[in-house]
């Protein structure tokens, strides 16, 4: 998975720290990062082992586990093992849901990055039924969380390692909630508090994230959080993600429309996106959102009119043909349009067009010139020929 930071750019990335997880590195210069989550169980090491290979193989670049319990940060250590022993070097997140310090600082030996939820760090309501606190009820609950923190984030701080701070609208806790509502503000103050926390133990290599299942408050929070930082003088990588997007292709799209949006604003710097479906289908989700962006290139660029009255073939078939003959050509723009009314002038920036040019035979274009006209049946393997007379071509491996 090959990325191309040369790519033509219509829009700026924010300038974030660097912060280093593993062998790979999240913010500054750096690619955005495209992660998952396995929902083995922890405690399963070796169905563990073998659901972070299939991802990474798939091009996951950080995997996430699930760290309910002692037990299963100890299991992380056997995991970690497992991966070693076969060279696999793909940094581990470890999700803690609980703000026991002993479980986090348990894992936290075993993985490059452990992920909290500032929502999770709760104390005791204010008193009377109160639905708010007074400032020094606040400020006391403050002084808790940093005293529950701070042996983590030194721990981390000591091993080189990261902290993502993981905000979720749907679990905010009590006291964001009594003194922002439930809202952008709360996630961000949420957040903001704890990379305070961290900030006084001197670390900062922490990477936040404001996720939400509502599209529209996923990017109320993250674009607040910018400003807020910009205004701060910090400058944290963001995580970018819409939680509980469903299935399918409704799930596809509200995740590609919130984490799309952002980063077309130059916001976010790794992103995952949650599907209610098996992980290994997150991984092309990302890298086709990343790839449409610009902003990573993994993949053949196909351009491809949509057919219509003129359509001199079948483009569906043809498009299909022509992608399983391609696709591993990484780094190529090839067009397949339909005829040569429109076909031409609309094939964008493609360095091969395919296009109809009278009913039984198509034309081949490098870029904009037309090489030659052959029969439609030949059309794919002189495409190929075409490719490999220019040195283009590579063997499907
Ligand atoms: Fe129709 Fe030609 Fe345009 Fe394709 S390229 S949509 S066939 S006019």
């Amino acid at each position: 998975h090959a990325s191309h930071p040369d790519l033509p750019m219509t829009f700026s990335r924010r300038r974030t720290r660097p912060v280093v997880v593993g062998n790979v590195t999240i913010g500054g210069e750096h690619p955005v990062v495209v992660q998952s989550m396995i929902n083995e169980d922890t405690l399963d090491v070796a169905g563990s082992v073998r659901a972070i290979q299939r991802l990474h193989r798939i091009g996951c670049e950080i995997v996430r586990v699930t760290v309910p319990s002692l037990a299963h940060a100890h299991a992380l250590a056997d995991i970690r093992q497992k991966l070693q022993q076969q060279y696999l070097d793909v940094p581990l997140v470890a999700d803690v849901h609980h703000n026991g310090m002993k479980i986090a600082l348990e894992v936290a030996k075993h993985v490059h990055k452990v992920r909290i939820n500032p929502g999770l760090y709760v104390f005791e309501k204010p008193k009377d039924n109160r639905t708010e606190y007074t400032q020094a009820e606040f400020d006391e609950i403050a002084a808790k969380i940093q005293a529950t923190l701070a042996p983590l984030v030194i721990s981390l701080r000591e091993q080189g390692k990261a902290m993502r701070i993981g905000v979720n609208h749907g679990s905010l806790s009590e006291r964001m909630l009594f003194t922002y509502g439930d809202t952008p503000e709360g996630m961000v103050e949420s957040a903001l508090e704890f990379i305070r926390i961290c900030e006084s133990l001197d670390f900062r290599n922490i990477v936040i994230s404001l996720k939400a299942s509502r599209v529209s408050v996923m990017l109320a929070a993250n674009r607040l959080m910018v400003k807020r930082m910009d205004e701060l003088g910090m400058n944290y990588p963001l995580h970018l993600g819409v939680t509980e997007a469903g299935d399918g292709e409704y799930g596809r799209i509200k995740s590609t429309t919130g984490i799309g949006t952002l980063l077309a604003e130059g916001i976010g710097d790794t992103i995952r996106v949650s599907l209610t479906e098996a992980p290994e289908k997150e991984i092309p989700v990302c890298y086709s959102i990343l790839q449409a962006l610009g902003l990573r290139r993994t993949m053949v660029e196909y351009v491809a009119c949509p057919s219509c009255g003129r359509t001199l073939f079948n483009l569906e078939e043809v498009l299909h043909k022509v992608r399983s003959a391609t696709s591993h050509l990484t780094g190529l723009n090839i067009a397949v349009m339909g005829c040569i009314v429109n076909g031409p002038g609309e094939m964008a920036d493609a360095d091969y067009g395919y296009v109809g040019k009278t009913p039984g035979s198509i034309s081949l274009y490098r870029g904009k010139a037309e090489i030659k006209r052959v029969p439609e049946q030949e059309g794919v393997a002189e495409l190929i020929k075409l490719i490999k007379s220019d040195g283009r071509w590579v063997e499907p491996q």
